[in-house]
């Protein structure tokens, strides 16, 4: 199997390509952001849990995370493996993915990850706030929050995967298409 984490900065254009290539190496697409969308639109319990952390701008709590994010791999029994767009955000989560793929006998084949600069981030994330709806897209306050939220929680997982020698930086910066083949050439090897 191909197991993918596509990493990056909130606005760094993760689900766009994830869209792009899951149909070209034939993977499942888990975006955990979407996962929450969906069960807020249509007031779920967990959807009733998440949303003011997300509204906020703050990591919903890792064990809600993990057990969605388990429950959307054992959806997909026949996969030939997974882009995980959004997921892992925080080290607990990380650790909890290796272990619940590591009883399936499989693994992550790499962190690929999209590097843009932050003030692109903002004008892209404002940008999307015109047409995605999204409260957490619309607001700098918030926009500035999920930064924070990276940068305290998530951005050390470049280095759990460097350890492991999994780690594959990407220039996201350029016209979606040629971020595609920037990252068809790190997938192709994965
Ligand atoms: P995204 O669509 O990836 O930008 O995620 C939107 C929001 O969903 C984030 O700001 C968090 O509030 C929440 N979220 C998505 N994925 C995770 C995760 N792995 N851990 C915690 N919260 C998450």
């Amino acid at each position: 199997m191909k197991n993918i984490v596509l990493f990056g900065p909130p606005g760094a254009g993760k689900g766009t390509q994830a869209v792009l290539l899951k149909d070209k190496y034939n993977l499942v697409h888990i975006s955990t952001g979407d996962v929450f969308r969906f069960n807020i639109k249509n007031e779920t319990e967990l959807g009733k849990l998440a949303k003011s952390y997300i509204d906020n701008g703050d990591l919903v709590p890792d064990e809600v995370t993990i057990d969605m994010l388990k429950a959307e791999v054992n959806s997909n029994p026949d996969a030939e493996g997974f882009i995980f767009d959004g997921f892992p955000r925080t080290e607990s989560q990380a650790i909890s993915l290796d272990a619940f793929l590591n009883e399936k006998n499989e693994s992550i084949n790499g962190m690929v990850a999209l590097e843009v600069p932050e003030d692109l981030l903002v004008e892209r994330i404002l940008n999307r706030g015109k047409t995605s709806g999204r409260a957490d897209d619309q607001d700098v306050e918030k926009i500035k929050n999920r930064f924070q939220e990276y940068e305290t929680k998530t951005s050390i997982l470049k280095e759990y995967y460097q350890n492991q020698n999994k780690y594959f930086g990407i220039d996201g910066v350029g016209s979606i298409e040629e971020i595609t083949s920037r990252l068809e050439k790190v997938f192709d090897n994965l």
